[in-house]
């Protein structure tokens, strides 16, 4: 499969700038013209970072933080209300959607439920192949072996036994190799990983994680990957962004991030990861009450309601994210306390 479309070879696969997806309110008529207005949910609200060609970048938040939306409009799912994404120096919304549909090729997705992404009528072989009859109908000889290939290389072996079984006869964690054999089988430069493992089983996580990293490495893949759990994304992600109510609350290199949080809500995420050791207690919880309303998200710093450390400042102006430390930035008016 060494046929490229249109590749380019920017050092950035992925640039987001000022991104922002809001979505409409869906209101009744009588309601919208007493209301004078429509309400807006600020799903992704002046988002912008870039994704190097072979790294893993996470983004991470509490659910309802954004990072699902930011993903599908990171691959033409969505289209922004605002602001650019290029994927290889095209803008995505430049392109009519029969190049958007030939580009897609190259940024492939893999979703959290795998029962619920595979056809339950189509043995395994030919949901992983889908992918090359859409995108190379005219290699219809090679798709066997190419489709044999993948799921050698995603652990389903011996492949001949997996190619007809049906997603109902497997396991969780090899329903999930499918789903990744069939994400790799149009040889993508870009992975959307949406929560890849969190319909695993607790014992197999480690194994797909595992498989994951050794898959970039040795195809040299770009995840963008998605996850609300900090302890997976230390575990694949190069660097992370930390995203609360649409917005980055922090970002930068993984080791950088997890050994100097500087970001009130970060810390707090990192505290509640369970540890181990039954010996050590953690002694933070998550900040109390929960995310607040995105059609009307809190004045000044979106967090200020819950942050333990606010000041009467934070409720008005917002904090920019801004570079504290060598390729980390954080947006908090107080960052410089925790340096
Ligand atoms: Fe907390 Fe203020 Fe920093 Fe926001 S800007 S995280 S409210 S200290």
């Amino acid at each position: 499969m060494s046929e490229q479309i249109s590749i380019n070879k920017n050092e950035n696969l992925v640039e987001i700038t000022h991104l922002k997806k809001w979505f409409p309110v869906q209101q009744n008529f009588l309601d919208q013209i007493l209301a004078g207005h429509v309400d807006f949910v600020r799903a992704v609200d002046d988002v912008s970072f870039t994704i190097k060609r072979g790294e893993a970048f996470g983004l991470a938040g509490e659910s309802g933080s954004g990072k699902t939306t930011i993903g599908r409009l990171a691959i033409g799912l969505e289209k922004p209300t605002a602001g650019k994404v290029m994927f290889d120096g095209i803008d995505l919304s430049s392109l009519e959607s029969e190049e958007l549909r030939k580009l897609r090729r190259r940024m492939q997705v893999i979703f959290q439920d795998p029962m619920a992404s595979l056809n339950p009528r189509m043995c395994l072989g030919d949901s992983i192949a889908h992918g090359l009859k859409i995108h190379y109908p005219e290699k219809i000889a090679e798709h066997r072996d190419i489709t044999l290939s993948i799921m050698e290389k995603v652990g389903l072996t011996p492949p001949h036994f997996f190619f007809t079984k049906y997603p109902h006869q497997i396991s969780g964690g090899q329903r999930q190799r499918v789903v990744i054999a069939r994400a790799l089988i149009t040889n993508p430069d870009l992975i959307l990983a949406d929560e890849p493992i969190a319909m695993a089983d607790v014992s197999v996580r480690a194994l797909l994680l595992d498989l994951m990293v050794q898959l970039k490495n040795e195809l040299n893949l770009t995840y963008l990957f998605i996850t609300h759990d900090l302890a997976t994304a230390k575990y694949i992600c190069d660097r992370i962004g930390i995203l609360y109510l649409g917005r980055l609350a922090e970002m930068g290199d993984l080791r950088e991030v997890y050994g100097h949080a500087l970001h009130p809500y970060t810390q707090a995420l990192m505290a509640a990861v369970p540890v181990p050791n039954p010996h050590e207690r953690r002694t933070q919880v998550m900040p109390a009450g929960e995310i607040p309303n995105p059609i009307n998200p809190p004045s000044g710093c979106r967090f200020h309601p819950r942050c333990p450390v606010a000041q009467e400042i934070c409720s008005k102006d917002e904090p920019e994210l801004r570079a504290l430390r060598p390729g980390h930035w954080v947006a908090c008016h107080y960052a410089e306390k925790f340096l």
